[in-house]
């Protein structure tokens, strides 16, 4: 955890997660005006939909026919669009304690701090982790010579690279690089993977073939096995390859494009009911066992729960009521329609003034 440097954030409500049903959160939350502030570890909004399905079409959602993953985080960012809510990416909320007045307060793992009144976990199946290489250790090299995402070109120029990974991000981003302007082309670009076969779309495949027949990148169907150091820098990674033999490549950089997994993480450390990995709530306010904190979407759990998106906008939509009546308690909390209040439309910017 990083100190805490800023200063705090004080806020109505901090929604954890901005996945689908955290995005749906804060628009029920602005109709109720209830500020929000969103955070998320991923650095882009979207959860499960934009990184496990961002092509592939949902036909469940009421009125919409079909809509793709991405398709649908950016039409929930546009509908919350009105309510100036805060989104925070990159960071994960890593500590989540009661104050003594009732407030609660977090902190992100960037050492960003929040005191709210209210708090949504719409945290999914917990945050997203790059898989990383399980090679005894590499992980001293993370953020130096071991890397998950791709940097600018330029920062691998003239540098022996390996690309491990099947699926079309990997490929693409070793294609990228073994087609790059020549003042930004690595030494070398090998993609490694432990069979010569490929998750990645068709034509991703072929064009790697071709750029390996045309000598600009290498593939090697391998598992690497051990690092070779130094002076305190990987210079080598040493392979066992799949018709048996061992190789010892060149590398100045691992690229591991692994693909994600998720973690439970720091949820399950904050004192919360919990019942299979998941945070117990009711389902009239969708509460946990900590007043105040609400859990909806996919890490809530209660009797007949299911993980679908048109679910979870239920709870998110009777969580906000349920917050907004504890923390306006003078407020009379009316049933309106955002097709005939003037307040909610006010409020989403299309009423007439
Ligand atoms: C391949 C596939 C296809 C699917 N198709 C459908 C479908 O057709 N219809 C349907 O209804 N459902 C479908 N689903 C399920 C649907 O995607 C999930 O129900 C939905 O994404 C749940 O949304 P969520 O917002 O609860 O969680 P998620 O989408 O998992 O988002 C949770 C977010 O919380 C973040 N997070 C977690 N912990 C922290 C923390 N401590 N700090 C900060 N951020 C954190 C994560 O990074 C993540 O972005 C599908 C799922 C998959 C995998």
């Amino acid at each position: 955890l990083t100190p805490a440097t800023d200063p705090a954030i004080e806020t109505d409500a901090v929604v954890i997660g901005a996945g689908p049903i955290g995005l749906f959160q804060a628009f029920q939350l602005g109709l109720l005006e209830v500020a929000v502030h969103i955070v998320d570890a991923l650095p882009a909004a979207g959860g499960q939909c934009v990184e496990l399905y961002p092509d592939k079409p949902i036909y469940d959602i009421p009125g919409v026919p079909v809509v793709s993953g991405r398709e649908l985080a950016e039409r929930l960012l546009v509908q919350i669009r009105p309510f100036h809510f805060q989104l925070h990416l990159g960071q994960q909320i890593a500590a989540l304690e009661t104050r003594p007045d009732g407030r609660f307060a977090l902190q992100t793992s960037r050492g960003q701090r929040f005191v709210a009144r209210a708090i949504f976990i719409a945290a999914g199946v917990g945050a997203f982790q790059p898989r990383t290489l399980k090679v005894p250790g590499i992980e001293r090299y993370a953020g130096t010579q071991l890397l998950h995402r791709a940097p600018p070109n330029a920062q691998l120029a003239g540098r022996h690279v390996a690309v491990f990974g099947d699926d079309d991000t990997a490929l693409c981003e070793a294609l990228d690089l073994a087609h790059a302007a020549a003042s930004e082309r690595p030494a070398s670009v090998t993609l490694v993977h432990r069979r010569d076969a490929f998750t990645a779309a068709a034509d991703t495949v072929a064009r790697m073939r071709e750029t390996c027949a045309a000598g600009r990148m290498a593939f090697v169907a391998a598992q690497p096995v051990a690092i070779e150091e130094v002076d305190g820098r990987v210079v080598a990674l040493q392979l066992a390859c799949a018709d048996g033999s061992d190789r010892k490549l060149q590398v100045d950089i691992v690229l591991a494009l692994l693909g994600l997994s998720p973690k439970l993480g720091p949820v399950a450390d904050w004192g919360l009911a919990m019942a299979r990995r998941q945070v117990v709530v009711d389902t009239e306010r969708f509460e946990t066992s900590v007043e105040g904190i609400h859990a909806v979407g996919d890490i809530n759990t209660y009797p007949g729960k299911r993980k679908l998106i048109v679910c979870g906008f239920h709870e998110a939509t009777m969580a906000a009521y349920a917050a907004a009546a504890r923390l306006q308690p003078d407020r009379p909390l009316l049933q309106q329609y955002t097709t005939t209040s003037p307040r909610l439309q006010r409020l989403l910017g299309v009423g007439k003034d």
